[in-house]
């Protein structure tokens, strides 16, 4: 399709979009009165409406049950998370059972690693994305100190290569071959959350497991924003966490993937509690461990009912759109709408002053995409703020922008062109 810089372009096409009024279910942030332009769903996602009416239903649940909330009304706690195991399925391609909703994602990232990096002999290195977000190499820098190894000895990180900004597939799958005796766990972020790069998850999974590795991937930018399949692609583990693309709130839960290839698997380590346990025997209060089958089963501590809600009123909303190829047919068009205003700024303005470092091509990326402004990168960023466009700024220098598809428009994109024109045409005459 031949896009147009133009409002009417951008109105039509959020005339013809199915989803338009999805966005009327959210709220957005005011700045002097006027709603921001919320290009920032790729750190936070948007308060559903709906969201403080089934919060407000759990408070209810609690002010009239009280304990007796576990077993009574209309969603008995104790089996919440049910409600949610379906909702979520379909989000990640996985089946119920294999997805659950606990903790946090840093947590379950080292809860996951306990029963899949299991080193031996001459297989313990885990292989991972260079810059990888912090959390995740500290979890895994720890963890492999836990083991007894020191992190340069025990992981290896890929990088692109000199004068390239992201990973090639290849130069990861011959990473993988070039270890394959020495690698026990191929763990990366799904999307990275810098350069907004969708990894080939399926062949890296395939890398990962003809060298005998065990494959997981931290999901914190990949759920919600594009399809992945971790069924089918046969990936052992997955964790992700529920705030960013599915709108659950700061500090929102995470979900944890286990294949179901992995749960009659008696040789896997966990940390256990009593919410792992078998369900249908947790109240006997009896001495030994068993879990009980499936993602269930690595729950350590009761339900999070509260948090759990948030994700809940997301997860609704996500079950309306119906499908999520519908979601992410918008997300490609909207994505690339917004790469070529900014490419129109860079032929207004004469200069390659933005970058977008994030791939081209919409098979490798998801909703996000990451721009280096060759000068006055934050002095831009802040322009942006104060003409109500909310982005994110992450150091050293990238303007992280995304259009998320269930409440952004194409009028949204077209605007903030139009505003990083102006502030840049201002800003640069000014310096
Ligand atoms: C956002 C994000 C996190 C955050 O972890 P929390 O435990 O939820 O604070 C971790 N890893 C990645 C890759 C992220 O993008």
């Amino acid at each position: 399709m031949n896009l147009e810089n133009t409002l009417a372009f951008a109105k039509r096409q959020d005339e013809a979009d199915e989803l338009r009024d999805f966005r009327n279910q959210f709220l957005f942030p005011k700045h002097e009165d006027q709603n921001f332009i919320y290009l920032c769903g790729n750190s936070l996602g948007l308060q559903p409406k709906v969201t403080k009416e089934v919060m407000s239903h759990q408070l209810d649940n609690w002010a009239n049950y009280a304990v007796e909330g576990w077993f009574d009304g209309n969603e008995p706690w104790m089996f919440y998370h049910k409600e949610l195991k379906k909702l979520i399925a379909p989000i990640v391609g996985a089946l119920p059972v294999e997805v659950c909703p606990m903790n946090t994602l840093t947590v379950n990232l080292h809860l996951l690693m306990v029963s899949f990096y299991q080193p031996k002999g001459k297989r313990f290195k885990i292989i991972m994305e260079g810059g990888a977000f912090p959390s995740d190499q500290y979890a895994i820098e720890s963890q492999v100190k836990f083991h007894g190894y020191e992190p340069d000895q025990a992981i290896i990180e890929v990088f692109p290569r000199k004068g390239e900004d992201v990973l090639r597939t290849e130069d990861i799958i011959i990473k993988i071959k070039e270890n394959k005796d020495e690698i026990a766990l191929v763990l990366f972020g799904g999307i990275n959350y810098y350069t907004g790069q969708w990894y080939d998850m399926e062949a890296i999974t395939k890398a990962g497991h003809e060298i005998g590795a065990i494959v997981g991937w931290d999901l914190a930018h990949a759920a919600g924003n594009v399809p992945v399949k971790l069924h089918d692609w046969g990936v052992d583990f997955a964790c992700w966490c529920s705030y960013k693309y599915q709108n659950s709130g700061p500090g929102g839960i995470s979900g944890i993937f286990v294949h179901e290839k992995h749960f009659s698997n008696q040789d896997l380590n966990r940390f256990a509690g009593w919410w792992g346990y078998q369900e249908n025997k947790r109240f006997k209060m009896e001495k030994g461990f068993i879990p009980e089958s499936g993602a269930d089963g690595w729950q350590v501590s009761c339900t999070q009912v509260m948090p759990m809600a948030l994700y809940h009123a997301s997860l609704q909303i996500f079950n309306q759109v119906g499908s999520f190829e519908k979601l992410r047919n918008k997300s490609i068009a909207l994505t690339n709408y917004l790469e070529f205003t900014i490419n129109e700024v860079n032929k207004s303005l004469g200069t390659n002053q933005y970058t977008i470092i994030t791939p081209q091509d919409p098979a490798s990326r998801g909703a996000q995409l990451s721009i280096i402004a060759s000068q006055n990168g934050k002095q831009i960023f802040d322009g942006l703020m104060e003409n109500h466009i909310l982005g994110d700024w992450r150091e050293p220098n990238v303007i992280r922008l995304s259009p998320v598809p269930l409440y952004n428009s194409f009028e949204d994109v077209f605007l903030t062109g139009q505003a990083l024109l102006a502030i840049t045409k201002k800003i640069l005459k000014s310096s």
